[in-house]
């Protein structure tokens, strides 16, 4: 089923986010991670598209098209045009069509100064990819600011943008403070905006974990999430386990206020995937049952 009429059916959607391996890697420990993931049954599993439209590229549709077609799971391929042409961007959506994957995450993607595309910014690849097939459109958004625009009315202006351009849906940006979210979903909500817009949650479980990804996106940390992973930096079990609790509790308590979806980045990771979603199952469960 595609994802808008997942969002239809259901009141909460929820779903998992994958990496392709580097060409360094064995391809092999995606499939055995994919094999564990699938088995955890999300809504859909969506798969990035390399940073600077590198190399993994390839592998973005391939791994969304094995989701879908051999696991029977709806499979969402991540794409970026601030690096391909209109002629990248064909080949890419032909293939999509071909092997029936009909989800595209639009993105503009990371400035890194290889900037060779013939899109400046994400709305304008969604207008494209309209005439390409029939694709539901889903977009990326930022509650609290993208790294490049930190105000939100801005952000929100561009929300609208990609709504225009045929955004069907949303995921946000990691965040560990649920009420920088709300606050986010208030001001789309002043503009009648009404659409879903999942929480995308990242539960941390190493050190070097965060430093990486606050210094990407620039996250904020409240000062319980700082003290947890203070506390326990020298324990990678200890924080492993502060880390999946802080997601289970972050989860909890955005699937109690309504929202629409919530996006597991699981970094490959089944063991932590496994363990968030063996604690939300019930009441994810319980929500879609009064829907
Ligand atoms: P846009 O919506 O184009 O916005 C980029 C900036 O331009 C914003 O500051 C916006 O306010 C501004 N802007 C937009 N339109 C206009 C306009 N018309 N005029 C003036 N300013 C404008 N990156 C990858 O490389 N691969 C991935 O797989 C990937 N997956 C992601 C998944 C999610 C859920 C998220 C949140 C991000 C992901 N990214 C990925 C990162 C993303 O590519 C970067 O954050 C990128 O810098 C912005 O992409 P965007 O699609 O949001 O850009």
């Amino acid at each position: 089923m595609n994802i808008r009429d997942k969002f239809k059916e259901k009141k909460l959607v929820f779903s998992f986010e994958v990496f392709p391996p580097k060409n360094t890697s064995p391809v092999k420990t995606i499939y055995k991670a994919l094999n564990d993931l699938v088995k955890l049954n999300p809504d859909f599993i969506s798969v990035t598209y390399g940073a600077g439209g590198s190399l993994t590229n390839n592998k973005t549709s391939e791994l969304a098209s094995l989701i879908k077609n051999v696991y029977g799971l709806e499979s969402l391929a991540h794409l970026t045009c601030i690096s391909s042409t209109k002629e990248d961007i064909d080949k890419l959506t032909e293939r999509l069509n071909l092997e029936e994957v009909n989800n595209i995450l639009a993105l503009r993607g990371d400035d890194l100064g290889n900037t060779r595309g013939d899109f400046s910014y994400a709305n304008e690849l969604m207008n494209y990819i309209k005439s390409k097939g029939d694709f539901n459109i889903i977009g990326a958004c930022y509650p609290e600011g993208h790294i490049d625009n930190k105000n939100i009315s801005l952000e929100v202006d561009n929300l609208e943008r990609k709504i225009e351009n045929g955004a069907t849906s949303f995921i946000s940006q990691l965040f560990f403070d649920n009420n920088a979210y709300y606050k986010f979903l208030e001001e789309v909500s002043k503009r009648n905006i009404d659409i879903p817009i999942q929480a995308g949650i990242m539960p941390v479980v190493n050190g070097k974990q965060i430093k990486r990804i606050t210094e990407l996106c620039k996250a904020s940390i409240p000062l319980k999430f700082r003290k947890i992973m203070e506390k326990y930096e020298g324990s990678p079990e200890a924080l492993r386990e502060a880390g999946i609790a802080y997601a289970v509790e972050q989860i909890i308590d955005l699937s109690s206020s309504d929202v629409s979806g919530i996006h597991l980045y699981t970094m490959n990771n089944p063991y932590v995937a496994k363990r968030i979603s063996e604690n939300i199952d019930t009441i994810i469960n319980e929500i879609n049952r009064r829907a």
